[in-house]
């Protein structure tokens, strides 16, 4: 029997609607540019091109409903997304059995540091420090498969302050969920707690200290969450 030589890090548990119990996460995939209008606003050709995924850290996904404004950055985006969580994975995943492994969704935001990440594009360098940074993945509780079944349509919305900011359908999404993890188990082993976030709508701006954003995805859920 050995000991660990440090204390064990705290495993990374998000709430589970309706329940007391917790989904406890081991990666988390995110894809780039899966809605046309996003694309576009980013400066990109909407035209269906292969997926690109970046990663944040399991410990960026936060269920707290705080957003700490983030060091080093005076561009601190919004991005509200579908996340998907997967209770099982393997590799080469097919479309028509894909779907097989998903436990539930939820609403999060994938927070971003958009001065740093433009700065990291235009170098050519890793993402991570616009987006794998503390707190980066706000993220409310889990809905079942079993509660809430398997949503491919429903209005994405971010509110800032009341105010509408961001809209979409999750319908519009480029890539589909089956798509997005047949994609990810060719090149990675998909396992039980890794979350997959489906990508954001148009509609992306920057955040300040004091803003309340409120975020929902019909059939999913609502996430309110304030920026200290
Ligand atoms: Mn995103």
């Amino acid at each position: 029997m050995s000991d660990f030589v440090i204390d064990t890090p705290p495993i990374v548990a998000i709430p589970v609607s309706g329940t007391d119990n917790l989904f406890p996460v081991r990666r988390v995939y995110c894809i780039g540019r899966n809605y046309a209008a996003h694309a576009v606003e980013m400066g990109h050709d909407p035209n269906r091109e292969p997926p690109f995924f970046f990663q944040k850290n399991p410990n960026n996904l936060d269920p707290s409903g705080e957003f700490p404004y983030p060091p080093r950055s005076s561009d601190v985006h919004h991005e509200v997304e579908m996340a998907v969580a997967l209770k099982s994975g393997g590799t080469d995943i097919a479309q028509d059995k894909a779907l097989d492994h998903v436990f539930g969704y939820g609403v999060c935001l994938d927070m971003t540091r958009r001065d740093l990440q433009g700065e990291a594009k235009k170098l050519g360098r890793p993402w991570e420090i616009g987006k794998a940074f503390e707190r980066s993945g706000p993220i409310g509780p889990l809905h079942s498969v079993g509660e809430i079944g398997h949503p491919d349509h429903g209005l994405v919305r971010l509110n800032v302050n009341g105010e509408l900011r961001q809209e979409g359908d999750l319908n519009q999404m480029i890539w589909k969920v089956p798509e997005m993890i047949a994609y990810l188990s060719e090149y990675f082993e998909l396992a039980a707690g890794d979350v997959i976030l489906s990508g954001t709508p148009s509609g992306v701006g920057p955040v300040s200290k004091g803003d309340l954003l409120e975020a929902s995805i019909e059939g999913i859920g609502n996430l309110s969450v304030k920026v200290v």
